[in-house]
């Protein structure tokens, strides 16, 4: 099998020579391409190991790009540029399925930093004691193994950080963790990591597993503290 690579779409030619340059000093291999009508070309994108994706592409923009490798490979871990300002259009790469932001201009330790944090499933995923067994709540089954749950009668396929905050939740069973305790457990040492990226995950999770999402039984808020998973809300 081909050597994993990370996929590279952005259209500013300095930035992206920076990036790349930096990525393959770190010993990735990476491919890169100027527009979000090649990168879609190159569905179903396969030993493409993490995409970074600038939202503000010509023709077929960012978020396109992001909805449609959604849809054909659930599992991509993407982090997109973002130049826009307001918090409404830097989380709207969450919204189509991005698993992480960097708004720019970034440095470039930050970049590596969130980069690492994308590809160290390898260093946090450790067998559990219940391996190859699916936790199961409220009806929902999830294999985090395979990255996968039934989920109010509906299969889903999970994405590496939706995996990740799940089985730290798991682990965690009624307690409250604090917003930097999950940033830090799940995304890694991301310490400019805004919370509205957490939010969003949390607002994920209530969609896939909670009967009515608005009234959270199981991921809860905790006010002022952070969050907290309850698997049986009714001991
Ligand atoms: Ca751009």
């Amino acid at each position: 099998m081909a050597e994993a690579y990370i996929l590279l779409v952005e259209d500013e030619l300095h930035i992206a020579q920076g990036l790349k340059f930096n990525l393959e000093m770190e010993g990735f291999r990476v491919v890169h391409l100027t527009t979000g009508e090649q990168a879609l070309d190159r569905a179903p994108w396969t030993g493409c190991c993490l995409v970074i994706l600038d939202r503000m592409l010509p023709g077929v923009d960012g978020l396109e790009v992001c909805r449609a490798m959604r849809r054909t490979n659930p599992r991509l871990p993407i982090l997109m540029l973002t130049a826009m300002g307001k918090p409404k259009d830097r989380v709207e790469g969450l919204a189509e399925g991005a698993d992480d932001y960097l708004s720019k201009p970034f440095s470039l330790e930050e970049f590596l930093l969130r980069v690492r944090g994308m590809l160290r499933r390898a260093d946090w995923y450790r067998p559990q004691e219940k391996a190859g067994k699916d936790y199961c709540f409220a009806g929902n089954r999830v294999d985090l193994q395979q990255q996968r749950a039934v989920a109010k009668g509906r299969e889903v396929l999970l994405t590496e950080i939706e995996t990740r905050m799940l089985q730290v939740f798991f682990q965690h069973e009624n307690q409250v963790l604090s917003r930097t305790k999950l940033l830090e457990l799940v995304w890694g040492v991301t310490p400019n990591t805004e919370t509205r990226t957490l939010d969003n995950f949390i607002v994920r999770l209530r969609k896939y597993f909670e009967k009515q999402p608005s009234a959270p039984e199981h991921f809860l808020t905790v006010r002022g503290r952070g969050y907290r998973f309850v698997r049986n809300p009714r001991d």
